[in-house]
């Protein structure tokens, strides 16, 4: 099949991919703890589904023990063809209607963009894979398994306990990772790096149990303000993460002018951006150290009381070149000698993915770019995602020697694990035309 008749398919094919994707954006497929599970399940319900009305030959459900199931399609090529695993995920992020403009499980079209939660990340990915083997008919040139799995969110990373089973079913040579995306709508970029990401829970106790803050406040030691003053510690006063031993990089693809980046995080204008140095190296290149949560008495009906207990969540982005164990152990290190006044610390630590640096001149990059350039008619850039996924870590881990792709819909407006999520229609049409020229350009 020409690029012509598959670019004619994917046009034909755009009612039905924007229908798979409403499809899918309707389950609330959150696959965190607290979260009720029929949704989830319904979601892996409705993928099984699309990859065989997509053609898959089989559909095989990867039971995840305390994860919901992943879904293993195959399209099995020419004897001799290479192998070609599409990867997507099908849980999302969860969302709180009370900060969208339209109701997050309902989608809605609005300037052509689909707004939902998971419209973007990773349900695009999803409706993208199934649209290219569509133009192909079903009988694409390269042997297809698509893989999606359905606990990528929520940082259990339960499906790597699932891998060593399951190696040899997942065996590819190009590892196409549909999650990711362009930095700017219509400007193909393919991503050559990915963070790997790990997370502290620290608790800090000062006391037997809260006290009197007029009887006691002045002298006793307050449990949260010893909390704030480690946190506060993580970066200097530029911003910059202040923890010793890390080891960070320099972006050395594409710059993002410091203005762009401003618009595209929509930082308040007034308010500055923490650290120092190219925004790429700060995003893509060098550790990030934020804070996720707190765990302390609420504004609303706090007691006037010093606290006793208090508890944070510290996410640990770690760039290519960097050993995960070690940088999680050096923030670790940190944090517990910035208690204050002797105060207890507790620090459990959950382990940070590896970062990936991907090679452009593996086989199946300089195809990606190809069908990149051939889909967009333009150009494409290098760029880096300060993002983790886990699974693409093992999978590297598993086979060294496959190529890896990470593209996506997913533009730097997409909102992602934000309010108002939403994909592009336009956009989502260029990657799926991206994914079936690529499977041309590896036949
Ligand atoms: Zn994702």
């Amino acid at each position: 099949m020409g690029a012509a008749d598959l670019r004619a398919a994917v046009e034909r094919d755009a009612p039905r991919r924007r229908a798979e994707l409403e499809r899918l954006v309707r389950h609330a497929s959150v696959a965190f703890d607290g979260f009720p599970r029929e949704p989830v399940l319904a979601a892996a319900d409705a993928v099984e589904a699309l990859l065989r009305d997509a053609g898959a030959a089989d559909v095989e459900r990867l039971e995840v023990p305390g994860d919901p199931p992943a879904l293993l399609g195959r399209w099995p090529g020419p004897a001799g063809a290479p192998e070609v695993l599409l990867y997507a995920h099908y849980d999302v992020q969860p969302a709180d209607p009370a900060q969208w403009r339209s109701d997050p499980w309902t989608p809605e079209v609005r300037n052509g963009r689909l707004h939902g939660r998971g419209a973007a990340d990773d349900k695009s990915g999803i409706a993208a894979h199934l649209s290219a083997l569509r133009a192909w008919a079903g009988r694409p040139p390269v042997g297809v398994k698509v893989l999606v799995e359905g606990g990528e969110e929520n940082g259990r990373q339960r499906l790597l306990g699932v891998l060593g089973r399951e190696a040899e079913r997942l065996r590819a040579d190009v590892l196409a990772i549909g999650d990711g995306g362009n930095r700017r709508l219509g400007e193909p970029a393919l991503e050559g790096s990915l963070r790997g990401h790990g997370k502290l829970t620290v608790t800090v106790r000062t006391l037997e149990g809260a006290l009197h803050s007029g009887q006691f406040g002045g002298a006793a030691p307050d449990a949260l303000l010893a909390l704030t003053r480690m946190l506060a510690s993580l970066h200097d006063d530029a911003g910059d993460v202040a923890v010793a031993g890390l080891r960070d990089g320099a972006w050395a693809g594409a710059g993002i002018p410091e203005d762009e980046f401003r618009r595209e995080a929509r930082v308040l204008e007034g308010v500055g951006l923490p650290g120092t140095g190219p925004v790429a190296d700060r995003i893509w290149a060098r550790h990030a150290v934020s804070v996720l949560g707190v765990d302390a008495p609420a504004v609303a009906g706090a007691p006037n009381a010093v606290p006793a207990e208090a508890r944070a969540l510290v996410s640990v982005r770690v760039p290519p070149g960097a050993e995960p164990a070690a940088s999680m152990a050096a923030v670790q290190a940190h944090v517990e000698a910035a208690a204050p006044w002797g105060a207890r610390v507790e620090v459990a630590v959950e382990p940070a993915s590896a970062p990936i640096a991907v090679d452009p001149g593996a086989p199946g990059a300089a195809a990606a770019e190809r069908a990149l350039a051939a889909a967009y008619g333009r150009p494409v850039e290098r760029i880096g995602s300060g993002g983790s996924i886990p699974l693409v870590a093992a999978l590297h881990a598993a086979f060294p020697e496959a190529g890896i792709v990470i593209w996506g819909a997913q533009d730097a407006g997409a909102r992602i694990h934000a309010a108002d999520e939403r994909v592009d229609l336009g956009e989502l049409g260029r990657f799926a035309l991206a994914e079936a020229l690529l499977l041309a350009e590896l036949a």
